[in-house]
C-alpha cells in the first residue's frame, strides 16, 4: 500500500515537473497547443473596453444592433406558442444543413440582393460568423492566402489568423475595393506560386468602412475572379439596411458557381438566435454540412424554427424599413457631430450599415490615443483592428447603430477634446514620439472584446 502510495506520488510529480518544463509557470500547457491556437491573439486593449461598457461611458466602439425594434411582446408569445404547439420538434436535435422550412424561407430573404438560392444549397449555421469558420476549415491550409479588403472584418480576420492564413489586403475606396488592385495582387501571388483560396469581401454598407462596393464594380469582380480560379466568400450581413432605395444585385448574381454568398438575422431580427446562413455551390455546400455537423451535430432547432415562425407570421419587411429609419436618423446625427466636432478629420458618408470610418489628422495614432478617449468617457475601436498587417493608426471606427442619437453628439464631442488635447502635444512634442508610442502594439491583429464587432 504504502509503496504503491508512493510510486504513485512520484509518478505525478513526474508528471507535474514535465509538464511545468514542457509549458510556461503560468500554464503549464502552452506548449501543447496547437500552433493555431497560439496564433489568436487577445486584443491589449481589451481591459479598456471593461471600462468602456460603464454607463458613464459613450461606446462609439459597439457593432451591437439596437434590438429595442422587435415586438417584445410579439416574440414572447411566439416562443410560448410554438413550444406548446411544437415542443417535441423545436427542443430536439435536427438536420445538420438546417431546417428545410427555414431554408426554404431564406432563399426568399435574399430576393431582394437579387440572389435565387436553391433550399439544398443552404447550410443554417451559428450567426454568419460560424459560416466563415467553416468556410476557413475547408479551404484553409496554413499558409494559403486569402485576399481581403484593406480594412476588413474583425472577425473575419481572427478566423483566418485562426486557421493560420495569410491574408493581403486590396485597396478600396468610396465605390469599394478597387478592380485593378484585385486584377494586379491575383496577378503578382500567382506569378510568385501563392495559392489564393478566395477572396473575402463584404460589398454592402462594408465593415468597418461604411462603403458599397458600386453596381459597376460587382461583374467585374466576379469576372476577375473567375479567370484567375479565385472563390469568392461575399459577407452580407447589412445588404438590407440601406438608409434609400434597394439593395444593389449581389456579386453572387454574375456567378452562382463562383461564390459562397453568407447572410445573418443578427442585424434585421435579432443576434441572440444566432442564426446565419452560407449559400454555396452544390459541392462546396455538401462540405459546409460536413463541417458543421462536426462542428456542432445541428444548428439550434428553437433558434431556427423561432426564426422561420418570425419570418411567417410577422411583417418583417416593414420591421426592416423601421431599422433602416432608425439607423439613418443616428447615421445622421453621426455626420452632424463630425462635422460640428471634428472638423479636423475626415470621413466617409455612409448610406447604410452601422459605421463611419474616420482619419485622423496627421501624427494622430487612433490606438495610442484609445486609452485617453476612455479616460475622457468615450470609447471606439482603433483602425488597427481591421488589418491584418499593422496598418490603421490613423483610422477610428465609429459605430452609430447603438447609442441614441443624443449619445452620439455626446461622444464625438468628448472625442473632440481628446483629439484636440493629442494635436496640441503633437505641436509641443513632435509627430513621431506618438506614433511610435503605439506602433509596438501594431503586430498581429487585435481582437477587441466581443461586443466591438
Ligand atoms: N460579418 C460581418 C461583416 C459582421 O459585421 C458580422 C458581425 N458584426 C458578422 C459577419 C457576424 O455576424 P453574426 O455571426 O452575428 O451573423
Amino acid at each position: 500500500m504504502s509503496s504503491t502510495g508512493q510510486t504513485r506520488g512520484n509518478g505525478n510529480a513526474r508528471v507535474r515537473s514535465a509538464a511545468a518544463a514542457a509549458g510556461t509557470r503560468l500554464d503549464p500547457w502552452y506548449n501543447t497547443y496547437a500552433d493555431r491556437a497560439l496564433g489568436m491573439k487577445q486584443s491589449e486593449v481589451r481591459s479598456l473596453f471593461a471600462v468602456a461598457n460603464r454607463p458613464e461611458v459613450v461606446s462609439l466602439a459597439g457593432g451591437m444592433p439596437n434590438i429595442s425594434g422587435p415586438p417584445f411582446d410579439f416574440v414572447a408569445d411566439m416562443a410560448a406558442r410554438l413550444i406548446r404547439a411544437r415542443g417535441t420538434k423545436i427542443l430536439q436535435y435536427g438536420p445538420g444543413q438546417g431546417e428545410e422550412e427555414l431554408r426554404e424561407m431564406i432563399s426568399e430573404v435574399m430576393r431582394p440582393d437579387g440572389v435565387r438560392g436553391h433550399p439544398d444549397d443552404i447550410t443554417v449555421t451559428t450567426g454568419s460568423q460560424q459560416a466563415l469558420d467553416l468556410i476557413s476549415e475547408i479551404f484553409l491550409n496554413p499558409g494559403d492566402v486569402v485576399i481581403a479588403e484593406a480594412p476588413s472584418y474583425v472577425g473575419a480576420l481572427g478566423t483566418f489568423r485562426a486557421y493560420q492564413a495569410n491574408v493581403v489586403h486590396v485597396s478600396m475606396d468610396e465605390n469599394g475595393l478597387i478592380p485593378e488592385e484585385l486584377e494586379e495582387t491575383l496577378t503578382r501571388l500567382e506569378s510568385q506560386g501563392k495559392p489564393v483560396k478566395f477572396l473575402y469581401t463584404i460589398p454592402n454598407f462594408h465593415n468597418p468602412a461604411g462603403v458599397c462596393l458600386s453596381a459597376e464594380r460587382r461583374p467585374q469582380v466576379a469576372e476577375i475572379c473567375q479567370r484567375h480560379h479565385v472563390l469568392i466568400v461575399e459577407d452580407n450581413p447589412y445588404g438590407l439596411l440601406g438608409f434609400e432605395g434597394d439593395p444593389i444585385p449581389a456579386i453572387q448574381t454574375y456567378n452562382p458557381d463562383g461564390v459562397v454568398y453568407l447572410g445573418s438575422f443578427s442585424k434585421t431580427f435579432a443576434p441572440g438566435y444566432r442564426v446565419g446562413w452560407a449559400l454555396a455551390p452544390a459541392a462546396v455546400n455538401a462540405r459546409i454540412v460536413l463541417a458543421n455537423e462536426n462542428a456542432l451535430l445541428c444548428p439550434t432547432t428553437f433558434g431556427q424554427l423561432s426564426i422561420a415562425e418570425y419570418l411567417r407570421t410577422y411583417d418583417w419587411y416593414q420591421q426592416v424599413k423601421e431599422y433602416r429609419e432608425m439607423y439613418h436618423e443616428r447615421g445622421q446625427a453621426m455626420q452632424r457631430a463630425l462635422h460640428a466636432h471634428l472638423p479636423m478629420c475626415t470621413w466617409n458618408e455612409p448610406e447604410g450599415g452601422f459605421y463611419t470610418w474616420v482619419k485622423l489628422p496627421d501624427g494622430l495614432d487612433a490606438h495610442a490615443m484609445l486609452p485617453r478617449a476612455v479616460t475622457n468617457l468615450v470609447a471606439y475601436v482603433s483602425g488597427t483592428a481591421f488589418y491584418y498587417d499593422g496598418q490603421g493608426h490613423s483610422h477610428m471606427r465609429l459605430s452609430f447603430c447603438y447609442p441614441t442619437p443624443e449619445q452620439i453628439e455626446e461622444g464625438v464631442r468628448r472625442l473632440s477634446a481628446v483629439v484636440n488635447a493629442e494635436l496640441e502635444l503633437v505641436d509641443m512634442f513632435g509627430v513621431s514620439n506618438r506614433v511610435a508610442s503605439g506602433s509596438h502594439l501594431a503586430h498581429g491583429t487585435e481582437i477587441p472584446a466581443p461586443n466591438t464587432y
